[in-house]
């Protein structure tokens, strides 16, 4: 199950924190749509809302007043596989023998069947398909034998993929992030306790502060008082795999990933597509609302300035296209989503920008809308490589079959989407950006090359899954 989501874990001194979270899912709801719910804890009990849809539309007033507590988690959650439906929504909770547990997790692991049927066999019931569910239950079993540290140390000795978890153990928060830091986490600081969160955007919507990224490899475990919290730096890591698509699409560009503010690295992108493939054009315009920042640092980055201007209008009442099963229904959504300007367009050579090109719906309609609307020329430039492989680590790209650049040429694909002129970013340009090594970058969708061990892909490092067998963390 690919899970593209939101989380975040709150403690605080003895405030309710059940506003604080719904405020912060709110923060994080374009990470997820289809799901939203509350775990918390008030030092007796767990109380949990869990519902799909919406976070405005999952909890009411009412709800809220009954998730006591001043600590808690939540999550929003997106499956980018598997059928849409409420046995997958979190937090997953569940209540063992020393005490409840529930679980909010982004990302996605690659060995959960081999855990799972061990689990199973040992009695334990399984109640979805989902990964987050096989984590909680191994963490449940090492609880009985073990400390939280310890006990969180060998399930992430067992787990191999992508993970950020928040975590209530009874009243205890804590955050998880994978060895390779794929799916990002970061801890910020309140007026009365501390916050873990998928952005740091959430956290200004506390009015919080952004203490730092949790770690790869590293637990954080908040304070139940809120006065502060403990780092344990459970697994050493040489390499990282930062998925370079947050900085590109999918985090928001208010947020800071990694020490980078992420509007930032989008500009600097645009601004290295303007270095690499720029095109002298009568008007820019950028694709909103995702190719906003790239076209401003494209526009910027051009030596005698070049004509900005929104020539697309959008229509933001309109989900993100993604979410139409069906290849006519996102064509259709395209058209009710954009609509030019006339007057920017007409008679005009425009250059249109976009963060990234998936399976070809949008440039394709958009070409043709722009040329409908009287363009002269149409030239395309788009901020990242071209996506041929899916992922499988949480971000919903298609499968390989529907990536237009899966089997074409750059040519063939401004062929198929009738351009006059094509031109990806390259992969050291995002590198560039990002301040770091493509090495310490998950590029598996821009290579085919996945820094996990995928049956049936190649790896780009040296990978070997974990064995399954219930070790000792200390082995
Ligand atoms: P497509 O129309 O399939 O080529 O998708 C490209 C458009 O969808 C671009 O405008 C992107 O900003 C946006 N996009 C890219 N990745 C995703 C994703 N994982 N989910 C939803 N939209 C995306």
């Amino acid at each position: 199950m690919h899970e593209k989501c939101g989380v975040v874990g709150i403690s605080t001194a003895d405030r309710d924190v059940a506003r604080p979270l719904y405020y912060s899912l709110y923060a994080l709801q374009h990470r997820g749509q289809e799901s939203a719910g509350i775990v918390t804890h008030d030092g007796f009990q767990q109380y949990e809302h869990v519902e799909m849809g919406l976070v405005g539309d999952v909890f009411d007033e009412s709800d809220l007043d009954s998730l006591n507590g001043s600590n808690g988690i939540g999550h929003v959650r997106y499956p980018t596989s598997g059928s849409v439906n409420n046995c997958c929504a979190q937090p997953f909770s569940v209540s063992f023998k020393s005490g409840s547990l529930g679980l909010a997790h982004n990302g996605n692991l690659i060995n959960t069947g081999e855990i799972r049927e061990e689990l199973a066999a040992l009695g334990h019931a399984f109640t979805s398909d989902g990964d987050t569910e096989v984590i909680a239950h191994d963490l449940a079993r090492n609880l009985l034998e073990e400390d939280l540290v310890r006990a969180v140390k060998r399930t992430m000795s067992r787990i191999h993929g992508s993970y950020s978890l928040t975590i209530t153990h009874d009243e205890t928060v804590l955050g998880v992030r994978d060895p390779q830091g794929n799916r990002p986490l970061c801890i910020g600081e309140l007026d009365d306790g501390y916050v873990l969160a998928s952005e740091s955007a959430a956290i200004d919507t506390l009015d919080g502060d952004l203490v730092r990224d949790v770690r790869p490899g590293e637990l954080v475990v908040l304070h139940d008082d809120g006065s502060g919290f403990d780092t344990y730096q459970l697994v050493e890591t040489e390499q990282t795999a930062h998925c370079f698509f947050e900085h590109v699409y999918f985090a928001r560009p208010d947020s800071v990933i990694d020490d980078e503010l992420v509007y930032e690295v989008r500009r600097d992108l645009g601004g290295a597509l303007w270095e690499e493939s720029g095109i002298e054009t009568d008007v820019v315009m950028p694709v909103p609302d995702s190719g906003r920042a790239f076209a401003s640092g494209y526009a910027d980055a051009a030596p005698d300035g070049v004509d900005f201007a929104e020539g697309l209008m959008k229509n933001r009442y309109v989900g993100r296209t993604f979410i139409m099963p069906t290849q006519d229904e996102r064509e259709r959504a395209v058209r009710l989503k954009l609509n030019p300007i006339k007057s920017t367009v007409e008679g005009k050579t425009v250059t249109v920008i976009d963060d990234s090109i998936v399976r070809g719906t949008t440039s394709s309609q958009l070409v043709e809308l722009l040329y409908e609307a009287g363009a002269e020329e149409v030239h395309v430039r788009i901020g990242a490589p071209p996506i041929v492989a899916p992922c499988y680590m949480g971000i919903d790209m298609a499968s390989r079959d529907e990536l237009i650049a899966a089997d074409r040429s750059v040519e063939e694909i401004r062929d198929e989407i009738q351009a006059d002129s094509l031109s990806y970013l390259s992969i050291e340009a995002i590198a560039d950006a990002l301040g770091t090594s493509d090495s310490d970058l998950c590029l598996g969708c821009v290579t085919g090359e996945y820094p996990y061990d995928i049956e049936g892909e190649q790896t780009d490092r040296e990978v070997t899954r974990p064995a399954v067998g219930h070790s000792s963390a200390d082995d």
